[in-house]
């Protein structure tokens, strides 16, 4: 699985949670999900935080910079070039991990 749809993926996942992605977009997060383990793991962490605090989403706590990074990956359509600093990147792949 490429890393960078992980990035995207998880940019994804708020929106996805509060049902503000098209039609399009929610079968291509499902059909990530089936395929990476650790993007669906995320996803039930986040769902189950998100029912916790009653907050919209995790990302609403991380710093600001990181917090503009995810949301400008989440505005960009799915397959195009993403303009992002390499280390904000891995600065999002390490938050993947976390
Ligand atoms: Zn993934």
């Amino acid at each position: 699985m490429d890393h960078m749809n992980c990035v995207e993926i998880t940019a994804r996942l708020h929106l996805y949670l509060d049902r503000e992605l098209g039609q399009d977009e929610v079968e291509v997060v499902q059909q990530h999900f089936g395929a990476c383990p650790s993007c669906e793991h995320r996803f039930h962490f986040d769902l189950s935080l998100k029912r916790l605090i009653h907050e919209k989403c995790t990302i609403e706590h991380a710093p600001a910079h990181l917090r503009e990074a995810v949301m400008r990956i989440a505005r960009t359509p799915l397959g195009e070039p993403i303009d992002i600093d390499p280390e904000l990147a891995q600065e999002i792949k390490a938050d993947l991990n976390g």
